[in-house]
């Protein structure tokens, strides 16, 4: 929690610190205290629809109570908010889905630069903590240095590496490291895959032809399809996140960088749109600045 506390510094004083300003000398929330929230919450990278949900439920709750006042505020306003993030069910790495599958496959989407390959690192490490075997497969062979890098967090987590030279085929280097994972008797294997979106008609033959490819190995494989977003670009993680929904069956999400952005708020907007898990948040660039996400966590940290 406190690590996560401070993460959130930032997007805790751009959006929370603001609604107490426009409250202050108020008894009542009226119509000019809702106009400067709704302004607060859209300046917060919220979402311009969420926020108009959020907004209508509260004018609901003052049309019920007139004497709704502003003290009243955060505490509705955080009701509302953890109403509408999606729920985590893992709360340990260690008792996570992981147990009935095996190996459990982790298939890793998202555009390059948003913390791919450290969140696909961190979560290695925290997944090896908790006792698991873990294989990490470098199928992202398009970016120069993506396979390198793979291999970088391999050895500095402890953890093997399934490769092939930079070109080769993803779709292969995946087949190769889901085999690799039931030699071994591994219990997660996650997958990294190239963040091309500018084609995305290629894209997503890409994806399909690696999920095909894994399923003749590991039938139900991937179990997870865990997109990367960097919460700090706001509205572009939500249009990011359009895009690879569209491409392929995305079924967790995992929002980096939320250490020093203001724009926290998107993690609100993204649950309230996509009503896809937010399973992991980056809180750092090192090792152990991943977490799971808790809504419960998430909300008291921000209103704190
Ligand atoms: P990729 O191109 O998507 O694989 O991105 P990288 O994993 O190489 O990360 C890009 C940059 O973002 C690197 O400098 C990382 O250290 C940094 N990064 C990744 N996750 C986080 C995070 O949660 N917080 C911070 N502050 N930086 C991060």
């Amino acid at each position: 929690q406190e690590a996560l506390d401070k993460s959130l510094e930032k997007s805790r004083e751009g959006l929370f610190s603001k609604i107490t300003k426009a409250v202050v000398g108020k008894s009542t929330v009226d119509e000019d205290v809702l106009d400067e929230l709704e302004e607060i919450l859209v300046t917060s990278d919220v979402g311009v629809q969420t926020t108009l949900k959020i907004i209508s439920r509260i004018e609901a709750r003052v049309a019920e109570d007139k004497y709704v006042n502003t003290s009243e505020l955060n505490g509705i306003l955080r009701g509302e908010i953890q109403k509408l993030l999606s729920e985590n069910n893992s709360n340990d790495f260690r008792n996570f889905e992981y147990g009935s599958h095996k190996p459990y496959v982790i298939m890793v989407v998202g555009v390059n630069g948003v913390g791919k390959t450290t969140t696909i690192g961190k979560l290695a490490h925290k997944l090896k903590l908790a006792g698991n075997k873990v294989v990490l497969g470098a199928a992202d062979t398009f970016r120069a240095a993506a396979v390198d890098q793979i291999k970088l967090w391999g050895e500095r987590v402890g953890v093997r590496v399934v490769a092939q030279p930079m070109g080769s085929d993803p779709a292969s280097v995946a087949f190769d490291t889901l085999q690799s994972a039931v030699a071994n008797g591994d219990d997660v294997a996650i997958i990294d895959t190239a963040g091309r979106l500018h084609n995305k008609v290629a894209l997503m033959n890409e994806l399909t032809k690696i999920k095909q490819v894994m399923q003749k190995v590991v039938p139900g494989a991937p179990h997870e399809i865990l997109l990367v977003l960097d919460a700090s670009t706001g509205q572009n993680a939500i249009e990011q996140c359009k895009q690879f929904t569209q491409a392929t069956e995305v079924n967790a999400l995992a929002l980096t960088k939320l250490d020093g952005t203001a724009k926290g708020g998107v993690v609100i907007g993204i649950s309230d749109q996509f009503k896809i898990p937010v399973k992991y948040i980056g809180v750092g660039e090192g090792i152990d600045h991943l977490q799971l996400f808790n809504k419960q966590e998430f909300v008291d940290s921000l209103f704190k």
